[in-house]
């Protein structure tokens, strides 16, 4: 289909005021946070219920135009980089809550609703939405949904899918499915549990049914400066040996606190080569014996400066600091790739030692700051896109700590999803056998591959 036949038919869905097709309207929609890759998809559109949603697949479908959902486009891997020669459904209009059940603990939401509104509804009822990517205030659940993503406080908790009871949504081929229901008991396979992660492989999610607890009567926020940057690492491996289960544990190296300082001046030592964030929560009690516990296992590990968030303005201002760290780079460098790679909780400190290594080797600056207690690193590689080759070498060092995450019996990917980024990687995880397994459950429901077409599987199969 042209160009041309394409805007004119999604006339027979969309008024012209929710079909985005001019160059001014369609720049903000061609990457999302991974800017280095760009495309311009054919037209936008801004569907305001589930039917527009469902009447569009099916229109892809009839035309075989492929599609890409899109929530905030916070992606970092470019998951919703659009197909240029498609179409891109934007889904922040489907932004309600449909339903808040204090009783059976759960809220019903529609895929554009913002991460961090769920919990700010369920606040009157004591009660909140887990997963907290950094990006919470601007991140859709569908995106999270999507990629499975985590946050600081899932090391406790798990991922988006420990939280997702039940989905709602359009398959790829037009089918409109119910997965999971309304409690934590679920009958046959894992279905939710397939589509929670598939990067809008597998079609749109239109309803989500997500678990709520019970917000945590107290927390105890300790901050934790090492000399070295394996020392801190060493230290989560310590944290979790003694029996301990933090709420979160988090780290950040000697660029990343620069970076937070100049930003929010969260009152960060800088003379850390890395500081350790270790949050407990839970009844107070109990959190009061576990900082005990906590505190010597920090001194042994080598702390040379601890510090105890003595109230909530406090344990905020240490947050605020964290939260920040990745906007925050942008102080130190115009452009940097945002890695995500996983290694066992023991092997951290190896993982880091040698990070630093290829970076003094490639003299490719590289702040850390991650999510410690899931061993799911943040590496941010620092270059200048405006010189030539810049982006390449940056790239070339990103590979390689994949590589390293694989190599010390990690992933290529905590919570940020494969996307394009990452897609060439995935066989160093998977043989063919998986990867067909893959495929052939994605042409199940989309056997045009339609759906986020050219993402998550290798480019070169
Ligand atoms: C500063 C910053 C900090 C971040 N911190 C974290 C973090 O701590 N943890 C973390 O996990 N991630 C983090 N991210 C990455 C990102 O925010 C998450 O991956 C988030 O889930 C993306 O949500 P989104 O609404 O922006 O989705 P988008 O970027 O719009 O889309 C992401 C993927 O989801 C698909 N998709 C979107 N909606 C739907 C739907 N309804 N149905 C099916 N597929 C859909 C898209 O096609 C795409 O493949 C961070 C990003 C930034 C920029």
């Amino acid at each position: 289909m042209s160009t041309f036949d394409i805007r004119s038919s999604l006339r027979e869905i969309y008024p012209p005021a929710r079909i985005l097709t001019r160059p001014a309207e369609l720049a903000p929609y061609e990457s999302d946070a991974l800017t280095a890759f760009r495309a311009r998809p054919v037209a936008v559109v801004l569907p305001q219920t589930q039917d527009e949603v469902v009447a569009t697949v099916r229109w892809c479908n009839r035309t075989g135009v492929p599609f890409v959902a899109r929530g905030s486009g916070t992606s970092l891997s470019g998951g919703s980089l659009p197909v240029p020669d498609g179409i891109v459904i934007a889904l922040n209009r489907l932004n309600r809550i449909l339903r808040l059940d204090p009783t059976e603990r759960l809220a019903v939401v529609e895929p554009g609703v913002i991460n961090s509104d769920v919990s700010r509804a369920a606040a009157p009822h004591g009660l909140y939405y887990v997963p907290d990517p950094s990006s919470q205030p601007v991140c859709t659940i569908g995106g999270n949904v999507a990629f499975n993503s985590g946050g600081a406080h899932c090391l406790k908790y798990g991922m988006t899918t420990n939280h997702v009871l039940a989905i709602k949504a359009v398959l790829a081929d037009g089918e409109v499915v119910q997965l999971g229901g309304g409690s934590v008991e679920g009958v046959g396979p894992d279905l939710v549990g397939i589509f929670v992660g598939s990067e809008g492989l597998l079609g749109i999610a239109l309803e989500i049914t997500l678990r709520l607890l019970p917000k945590p009567e107290g927390y105890r926020t300790v901050l934790a400066a090492y000399r070295t940057l394996e020392a801190a690492g060493e230290a989560v491996a310590q944290v979790v040996a003694a029996g301990l289960l933090p709420g979160a544990m988090e780290i950040m190296d000697r660029l990343a606190i620069e970076a937070a300082e100049a930003a929010v001046g969260a009152g960060y030592p800088l003379d850390a080569a890395a500081i350790l964030i270790v949050e407990l929560e839970g009844e107070l009690p109990e959190i009061e014996a576990e900082l005990a516990h906590l505190m010597r296992v920090i001194k042994v590990s080598g702390a040379y400066e601890v510090r105890l968030a003595r109230d909530e303005a406090q344990r905020q201002v240490i947050w605020k600091g964290r939260k920040s760290a990745f906007s925050a780079v942008g102080r130190l460098s115009p452009d940097y790739i945002v890695q995500d790679g996983v290694v066992p909780r023991g092997r951290l400190a190896e993982a880091l030692a040698e990070i630093e290594r290829l970076s003094r080797e490639s003299g490719i600056r590289v702040a850390n700051v991650f999510h410690a207690g899931d061993g799911n690193l943040h590496p941010l590689i620092l270059y200048d896109g405006r010189q030539p080759g810049a982006l390449a070498r940056a790239e070339e060092l990103a590979g390689e700590i994949l590589r390293l995450c694989v190599r010390l019996g990690g992933s290529i990917t905590g919570e940020h999803g494969v996307g394009m980024e990452k897609r060439d990687y995935l066989p160093q995880m998977f043989g063919q056998a998986d990867l067909e397994a893959m495929r052939r459950l994605r042409r199940a429901v989309d056997p045009l591959e339609l759906s986020n077409r050219g993402k998550m599987f290798p480019s070169r199969e």
